[in-house]
This record gives C-alpha cells, structure tokens and sequence, in this order.
C-alpha cells in the first residue's frame, strides 16, 4: 500500500469515526430535549396548561382488554395547538352532557380520567372502565359517564376536557426502586409513570404488582409484557385472582390470588422503596395500612382513589395550621334532608357524605375540578390544603373540606 493510500485510509477511517460520533451525540440530544421537564412528586401544576374547557376531538378508540370492558380513546385538540406535558400520573377532567333522562333535558356530568400514556405533545390517551350497576343493585342505571363513553363517543366526535392535574404523579427525580400497586383500572396512572420513567430513566429498578379477574380483564397485556422484556430494571408481576381454563401461570400471570405484603417481602430486593398504589377500595383498605405496619415511612406511600374512599385507609384529619379540629359539629344536608353528626373520623366532607348514602356529585376528589361545589347555608368550612379549584363565594368543595363549624350544606 503507497504512502498516499494509507493517508487516505486513516483519513477515512476517522472521518467515518468522527460521522459516528456526531450521530450518536445527535441522538442523545434529541432523545434528551424530548424528555418532559423533571417534576417532583408534589407538583400538581403544568406548564403550558391551558384555563377552563378546550374542546377534543376523538382520533381513536379501541378495546384495552379481551372482555372489551376497559376501552381507550385517543384525544387530540381541536385548535390543532402543540398540548402541555404532565406529570406521569396526572388526570384530565372531562365535563359530560347527557340526557337526564330517555326525553328529559341534558345534565352536565364531571369525570376524571387518569393519562394512560407517557406525554407525547401531540395527543392525549385515556382508558375507561365500563362501571356496572352494582351486582346487589342490578335494577340502578349502569355509570352514566362511562357508559357514554364506550356505547355513545365514536371517532370524530367532541369532548370538553380540563388539562391535566392531580398530585399522584411519580417522583422522577428520585432513583429509588419505584413499586407500582394497581388493581384492575387501576394501573391508568402507572402505565404513564412507567413508560415514563423507562424513557427518560431507564437504569432505575420499577417493580409492577398488577392484580386483574383473569385474562378478559387484563388490560395492557402485551404492552407491558413488552417493556418487561425489553427493560431489565422493570419487573413485571401479574397476579389473577380467577384465573380462567385457558389461563397459563407463568406465562399470563405470575400468581393467583390477591396482592398482599407477603409476595412484596417475597419479590422484592431489600432496601428503600417508594410505593404507588391505585385499585378499588377493597384493596386499597388492605394494603396502605399493611404498607404502613410493615415500617414503610409515610412519605414513602402514595395512593390515590378513584372512588369513595373506604374506612380502612382515610387518613387522619389534621386541623389548619396546628389547630385541632372540634368534634363533634351537626352536618345538615338540606337537599337530602339528613343531619349527620361528624365525629372526626372522615377524610372531607365528601366521604363523609358518600359514606352515608348521601348523593352528591363529584369528580377528581382532589380540589381541582369544581364538581363537588356545594352552597353553604351557614357555617364555616375550611381547607387542610387551599383547593387549586376556585371556589364561589358562599360555597364550598366537598372532596377537601372539613368543617369547622356546624354545617348546614345544600346537597
Ligand atoms: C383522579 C381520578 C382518576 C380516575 N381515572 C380513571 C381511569 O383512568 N379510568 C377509569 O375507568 N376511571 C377512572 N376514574 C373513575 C371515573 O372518574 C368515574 O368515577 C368512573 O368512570 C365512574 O363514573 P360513571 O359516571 O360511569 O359512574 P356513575 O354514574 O358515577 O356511577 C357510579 C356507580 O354508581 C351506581 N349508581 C347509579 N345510580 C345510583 C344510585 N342512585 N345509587 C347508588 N348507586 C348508583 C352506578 O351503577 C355505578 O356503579 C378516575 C377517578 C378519579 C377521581
């Protein structure tokens, strides 16, 4: 080989070096400029939000499960405008109107309904869970919001949405072990969190807890089953509590029965662990105060219901500002001619009247949607945290208020 050619060879050999390198860096930096900004576990706001309703068409619609009960709809705005990110967690708030009734006028109904994917710029994804009467209530129309939303919204149609709140949302600046505990429809939140964090975070150690009936219900199976495969900091652990005749374990799910603290001693790694945990209210009752006695600090637990919340697992009521709250007050709620006596021990005066049968409307349960806004007659409420919501003078929001006074609402 001639002088010249071996020049021209090393010459090649690093340009080709130097193309590579420029490539790779390239990638990096577009990958990196595309993650969401951080976001700690406390933040409720997102940048970019837009105020009130914006109007969405619906891009798709599809089934999430064999059994075709968990169905997801793909939202983009009408503005065509670029869509804020959110926090993996978040939920967007939907403002329904329905027919009271086959003839009757339409009543507007507000719902919230968790992201079910990483955030994207251009789209929103939701899944819904088609809500039954309730199996000792059969003759009780099914839910009203949910049935809309898998018999009524076809492709092209228009939903009315807030844009996306809510404080259960993953801690990503933290590179402790992340434990997702979802029961059923549950898992919405964590799939956004978990995609998320593989994106954006992919060495951090994330173990899913997922219960479900059995193979009809098992929602995101073979997304999840994918990012298992493909991640190795991501643990996958599907329990099914019926499993059916065509149901394999070990290959559809990993264990029958419930999740309990039991099988987390038993998969999961010594060490510190931040838990997530989102399902119905049974599970929900049994398993955040098990986390509790099992020495898992507070601050280390984050839940968040999508219903009335149960007894098992309300948590202690503080007053405002240090001060205790006295106990007990009548609470009378007009509408439903009922006085009640709070003793304390309910969360807000949400569940305390949901505990009780009393019928109110509600949406995020978290002070950020409005739906719960009730007229105070006379007395005082007050608020352990400011709602994010603003509340009209002379009412009050149900889902974070406490009283502090006697109470006479209109509801
Ligand atoms: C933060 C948050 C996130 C959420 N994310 C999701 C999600 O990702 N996916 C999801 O599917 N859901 C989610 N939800 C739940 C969702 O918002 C709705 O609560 C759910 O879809 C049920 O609403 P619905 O209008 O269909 O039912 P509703 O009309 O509110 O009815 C609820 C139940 O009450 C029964 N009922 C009807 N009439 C009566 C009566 N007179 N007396 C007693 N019972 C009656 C119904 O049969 C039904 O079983 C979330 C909730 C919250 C708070």
């Amino acid at each position: 080989m001639t002088a010249l050619l071996l020049l021209a060879a090393i010459s090649g050999t690093i340009l080709l070096q130097v193309a590579i390198g420029m490539g790779v860096g390239f990638w990096r930096l577009r990958h990196r400029g595309s993650a969401p900004p951080p976001v700690d576990g406390n933040t409720p706001a997102t940048t970019g939000a837009w105020a009130g309703w914006r109007a969405f068409r619906v891009d798709s619609v599809g089934p999430e499960d064999q059994a075709g009960t968990q169905r997801t709809l793909v939202l983009r705005p009408v503005d065509g405008l670029p869509l804020p990110g959110f926090a993996p967690g978040q939920y967007l708030t939907f403002s329904i109107d329905l027919p009271a009734s086959p003839s009757g006028p339409l009543r507007t109904i507000v719902r919230c309904y968790s992201l079910s994917e990483q955030p994207n710029g251009e789209t929103y994804r939701i899944t819904v869970k088609r809500m039954p009467a309730p199996a000792a209530r059969p003759a009780l129309p099914a839910g009203a919001a949910s049935t809309y939303l898998h018999d009524t919204v076809q492709v092209g149609d228009l939903l009315r949405v807030k844009a996306p709140a809510g404080s259960f949302v993953l801690d990503s600046t933290s590179d402790t072990a992340a434990v997702f505990i979802a029961g059923g429809i549950g898992v919405t939140p964590m799939i956004s969190m978990i995609a998320w964090s593989l994106a954006y975070r992919p060495d951090r150690p994330l173990f899913l807890f997922y219960g479900v009936r059995n193979s009809a219900d098992h929602a995101f199976k073979a997304l999840l089953e994918q990012l298992a495969q493909s991640h190795p900091a991501f643990t996958l652990t599907v329990l099914y509590a019926a499993p059916g005749p065509d149901d394999i374990e070990g290959q559809d799910f990993q264990h029958t029965g419930f999740i309990d603290v039991a099988l987390l001693k038993r998969v999961l790694p010594h060490g510190r662990h931040q838990f997530y945990v989102c399902g119905p209210p049974a599970m929900m009752a049994a398993l955040v105060p098990a986390l509790a006695d099992w020495g898992v600090p507070k601050s280390d637990i984050h839940f968040e219901s999508f219903g009335p919340a149960s007894s098992g697992y309300v948590r202690p009521v503080a007053g405002v500002a240090g001060t205790p709250l006295a106990i007990p007050f009548d609470i009378q709620f007009r509408r439903s001619r009922r006085t009640i006596v709070w003793d304390g021990k309910d969360t807000n005066l949400l569940d305390f009247a949901e505990r009780r049968g009393i019928l109110v409307e509600s949406g995020c349960r978290t002070g950020s949607c409005g739906a719960c806004e009730t007229r105070v007659v006379s007395g005082d409420v007050r608020y352990a945290d400011k709602p994010d919501f603003d509340v009209s003078a002379g009412s009050c929001l149900l889902c974070v208020g406490l009283p502090a006074s006697n109470l006479v609402l209109e509801a």
